[in-house]
């Protein structure tokens, strides 16, 4: 299965049609949203309510860079850096469509303008640089604007003393730019040591699915590791490992709980704590960033 089909696949899984459950047919394609965890069908809007999480089964199903901002940051604290950066297309790359209408058409579904939202926020009155990727940009995948994004924010944290905080959630690479994606990962990873050389705090929050060049640089080189229930984190996939080690997986192999247990991640934690839980640790790293300085 190529990335493309894998990634279409995904797509129809995520919503029912509306014909499928009984709706009036003019109701907009994903009001009605099947829970991946355990199959029922839930409606958009007391989903979002429940900060997307499956009243039924618990699943954490995927949530938008504005819906994550808005359950984290503190109401209108949160200011937007680095608006109006976009990727050239270095390549000329086409494959089942050309790379700019990839990108018009992720702009135009999702209503940003990159795979990763970037600014300044207050959490629990905390002031934090903060970061969200959305996975409905082309897969959260990393280009060049993706990362120059995540490296200008750790660049802005440590000229400003603030902490950072990035909800991570990606494909991997953005193969659409070849090899400029790959040199993303030295770079936010090389700005993130500079931001930890000046004594400051970086928490990452993996969220499902996380993977590929995000998970092999800056995702994994946080103070503290928290993953979501559920999240499924790696390199490559597990499909993959299996076909190059010939070997069985063992159960749960990638989950959140699974990095857990074999000390891949420090946390896993609910969603519905998720914001309480920054506050505190903040507030533990903050009190360690002021003896150190
Ligand atoms: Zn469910």
């Amino acid at each position: 299965m190529s990335i493309a089909d894998w990634f279409s696949a995904r797509e129809r899984r995520r919503y029912v049609r509306a014909g499928d459950v009984s709706v009036p047919a003019d109701v907009a394609d994903g009001v009605w949203v099947k829970c991946d965890g355990c199959g029922k069908t839930l409606y958009e809007g007391e989903l979002v309510e429940q900060l997307r999480v499956c009243r039924h089964c618990g699943h954490h199903l995927a949530m938008t860079a504005p819906q994550r901002i808005e359950s984290l940051a503190d109401e209108g604290s949160f200011e937007e850096t680095e608006k109006g950066l976009t990727p050239v297309d270095p390549l000329s790359f086409a494959a089942a469509k050309p790379y700019t209408e990839s990108l018009a058409s992720a702009r135009e579904k999702s209503g940003l303008e990159e795979a990763v939202v970037t600014g300044r926020a207050r959490i629990g009155g905390i002031p934090v640089m903060l970061a969200v990727m959305d996975f409905r940009f082309i897969g959260a995948s990393m280009g060049s604007v993706v990362g120059e994004k995540i490296a200008r924010l750790f660049e802005q944290a440590t000229a400003a003393r603030l902490p950072v905080i990035i909800v991570t959630a990606s494909g991997g690479a953005r193969m659409q730019e070849g090899m400029f994606s790959l040199m993303q990962m030295a770079k936010t990873a090389a700005a993130a040591k500079r931001h930890s050389d000046a004594g400051l705090a970086y928490v990452s929050v993996l969220t499902n699915p996380t993977y590929g060049g995000v998970t092999a640089s800056f995702a994994v080189l946080a103070d503290v590791l928290i993953a979501e229930p559920g999240a499924m984190i790696g390199f490559a996939g597990p499909r993959l490992v299996e076909q190059t080690i010939r070997q069985k997986l063992p159960k749960g192999f990638q989950t959140a709980e699974f990095m857990l247990e074999h000390g891949m991640v420090d946390e896993v934690v609910p969603r519905a704590e998720l914001r309480e839980h920054l506050v505190t640790l903040l507030g533990y790293l903050r009190a360690r960033q002021d003896r150190a300085s």
